[in-house]
Order: structure tokens, then C-alpha cells, then sequence
């Protein structure tokens, strides 16, 4: 992985000419050269800068220019940035405070804090009115996380361009069923064009695609790792029959096991024409009834629900075997591009935060990360001088 970072220069000469009165309203256009003034500047090169004093020959009003990389603050853009960067890398606020002044810049953790917020308030987009970079694509992958606000849960959803990895969103959520993910998920999928949703074995996703309206491309490694967990559970319970409903349903201990055995092995292939091997399996277990209300479920009961589920889940599972994109595009059946956003750009970094105060600064600060990671690898990199500006 390669990580680049654009960050702001300060050019002490480069002080442009006004072309507009910096009052609004005014519209004046020509101006006198009050004065140079002296700025000190909290900078890595810089401990001064010239500021061109002007006046506005129309309001008689006077304003300050001030050099590349320099704004009216103490912090020059080339600081700032240099703060946001090494917050990006996994250091705290406080770490990066330090660091800075191992450099010999003074810059207390709660600058760094507003630095980081200003740089997050102007990333564009990656918002579900308004996708990264207007990204259309075929498939679209979705996922859920969470941060914590005031020791409270946040759900954020995050949507991907499976095909290319890049983030495409980032929103808080106020819950999780299928309507509020529908209401965020359908115009998302509208404005990139989706074809097919990646998500997930969660079950409001499976609505909410048959919903929306598209294709369904469930995790192949989510419904293989779920799957290898219950066979873990239920191969020693099948073996003895805990609880003797298979023998009630007349199924040996054997049989039971080879079934199971066999499931692993077809979720690991996943050949479309295994359908019907399924639905065999789910028949074989078809007569274990359901619990009487508030009972357990029998073993024989569970087996049959989770033949029957899997059964049902085939064609999204092996969706992505036939799959192809307008251009040939092709998925790989699984939701790694999400994760590998959630994974790194968020949950990750997110464990030197220590939790967000404020939903908003939550949801912005995953934004700023996940568009850095949307330039991993690029050759002009994240400019976040540009963002800075
Ligand atoms: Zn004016």
C-alpha cells in the first residue's frame, strides 16, 4: 500500500493582486497598497510572512491578502496539513500535538482537533445525496459499522464500488431494518446505475435488494465462515443425537454428520446447479417440527431451518459466477472492498480516537479517511492542500 499525501506549500512571495473587494457587496475593483504588514506564522520554514494591507477605492475600506499556504490564522496551510496527515496515519490528537513539537512547531491537541475538522468539513461528497467523484458503476457494495458517540452505538453505513474499491459513502443511520436501510441504500443505488448489491448474509439486505430492485450478491466468505462455525457446533450434538429427534425423524447420527459434511463442502464450491442438492438436504429434515411455543428447537429442527436457509440463499451466493457488467466487469463474489474501507479507514483508526463527541464530527472524520483511502495507490495521491484551501 502506498499512502500520498499532497500537502500545502507556503510561497512568502506569492502574494496575489485583489481583483474584488473583500467586502461583500461592495464589488470594488481597484485598490491602493496601504502597507506591508509583518504575520508571524506558526510554520515549519516560515516564523514570518509579509501581508498586503489594501484599500478599496470605492467603500474606502481596508482588508489583508495574504501569501500562498497562509490564511488569517496563526497556522500556516503546510502545518495544518502536516497535523491532519499524521492524525490520518493512526496518531492521536495528542501524539500528533507531540509530534509537531518534536519538530519544533507548537501546536496544542485541541488545534489538531480543529485542523482535522476543518480538512473533514470540506471533503466532497462520499455523501448519499452526492457519491465520491459522481462514480457510476454496475455493482454496488454495502456494509455497516458502527462508532461510538458518547459511549452511544452509532450505526454508519458505507457503500463501494466493488469493481474499482473505491468508498462511494459514508452516513449515520438511525437504525438498522430494511426500511431505514432502503431509504439509504435505493438512491445510492439509483445514482450509480447499480445492477447488483453486494452485501452481507444480514437479512434486511436481502429485502432491500428485492425491494430496490436489483441483483443480490451475498458475501461468499461471510456465509462460509458463518457456516463452518454452526458446522462446528452441530457436528457434536449430531453424533449422539442430543436430544433424539433424529432418531424421531428417522435419521441416523451418520447420516445427519455426512449431511453436514457435505453443506461445508458445497458452500466452499458454490456451482450454481448445486441447488438442487440443497433443497434434498432441507427435505431430508422436512418432517422435525417446530417448537412448541416458547420450547427449544430440536436439533433436527435446526438442521432442517439451516439446509433450508442455505437452500434459499444459493442463487445469491452464487450470483456472482455468471455476473457481468455492461463492460465485462465481474465481481468476486465477496464484500472485502467494504471491509477493507470499514477495516482500515475507519475501525482501525478509529481505536486512537477514543470516540467522538459529536455524531456530525463522527461521520465527517470517517468521511476524511475514507477519501484518503479512496487516493491509496493513485499516482497524484490525496491532495490535501487542495482540501485545506
Ligand atoms: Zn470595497
Amino acid at each position: 500500500m502506498r499512502v500520498r499525501i499532497v500537502l500545502s506549500k507556503v510561497t512568502p512571495q506569492a502574494i496575489s493582486v485583489p481583483t474584488r473587494c473583500a467586502y461583500a457587496g461592495c464589488g470594488g475593483k481597484k485598490f491602493h497598497l496601504r502597507q506591508e504588514v509583518r504575520k508571524p506564522l506558526r510554520d515549519t520554514v516560515y516564523q514570518e510572512v509579509q501581508v498586503h494591507r489594501y484599500q478599496c477605492l470605492r467603500c474606502q475600506r481596508t482588508f489583508r491578502v495574504y501569501p500562498e499556504g497562509t490564511t488569517r490564522a496563526q497556522t500556516s496551510q503546510r502545518v495544518k496539513g502536516l497535523a491532519v496527515m499524521l492524525y490520518l496515519l493512526g496518531l492521536s490528537y495528542g501524539a500528533v500535538s507531540l509530534a509537531l513539537d518534536g519538530l519544533g512547531i507548537s501546536l496544542c491537541k485541541s488545534r489538531v482537533y480543529d485542523a482535522v475538522q476543518e480538512a473533514s468539513k470540506r471533503v466532497p461528497g462520499l455523501k448519499r445525496e452526492q457519491v465520491f467523484a459522481g462514480v457510476k458503476t454496475p455493482a454496488l457494495g454495502a456494509d455497516l459499522t458502527s462508532v461510538t458517540c458518547k459511549g452511544v452505538s452509532l450505526p454508519l453505513g458505507i457503500t463501494v464500488d466493488p469493481i474499482s474499491g473505491l468508498a462511494l459513502t459514508i452516513d449515520a443511520l438511525t437504525a438498522e431494518d430494511s426500511q431505514t436501510l432502503k431509504d439509504w441504500i435505493e438512491p445510492i443505488a439509483k445514482s450509480v446505475g447499480a445492477q447488483v448489491l453486494v452485501t452481507d448474509d444480514a437479512d434486511g439486505f436481502k429485502t432491500v435488494a428485492d425491494e430496490v430492485g436489483v441483483q443480490h450478491q451475498v458475501c461468499k466468505a461471510h456465509v462460509l465462515r458463518n457456516t463452518e462455525d454452526l458446522l462446528d457446533k452441530y457436528q457434536p450434538l449430531v453424533a449422539c443425537d442430543a436430544d433424539g429427534s433424529l432418531k424421531a425423524i428417522g435419521v441416523s447420527p451418520q447420516q445427519a454428520a455426512a449431511d453436514l459434511t457435505r453443506l461445508g463442502e458445497l458452500v466452499k464450491s458454490r456451482q450454481r446447479e448445486q441447488a438442487t442438492e440443497l433443497e434434498a438436504l432441507h427435505r431430508r429434515y422436512l418432517e422435525a417440527s417446530p417448537p412448541r411455543e416458547g420450547g427449544h428447537q430440536s436439533l433436527a429442527y435446526r438442521l432442517r431451518l439451516l439446509f433450508l436457509d442455505r437452500w434459499n440463499l444459493w442463487h445469491r451466493l452464487t450470483r456472482y459466477r455468471k455476473w457481468k457488467g455492461p463492460k465485462e466487469e465481474t465481481l468476486d463474489g465477496t464484500n472485502n472492498a467494504c471491509e477493507r474501507a470499514i477495516g482500515w479507514w475507519i475501525k482501525e483508526r478509529y481505536r486512537s480516537m477514543r470516540g467522538y463527541k459529536v455524531p456530525e464530527n463522527a461521520v465527517r472524520v470517517s468521511r476524511l479517511l475514507a477519501w484518503c483511502g479512496n487516493f491509496l495507490n493513485t499516482e497524484d495521491g490525496a491532495n490535501l492542500a487542495g482540501l485545506l484551501q
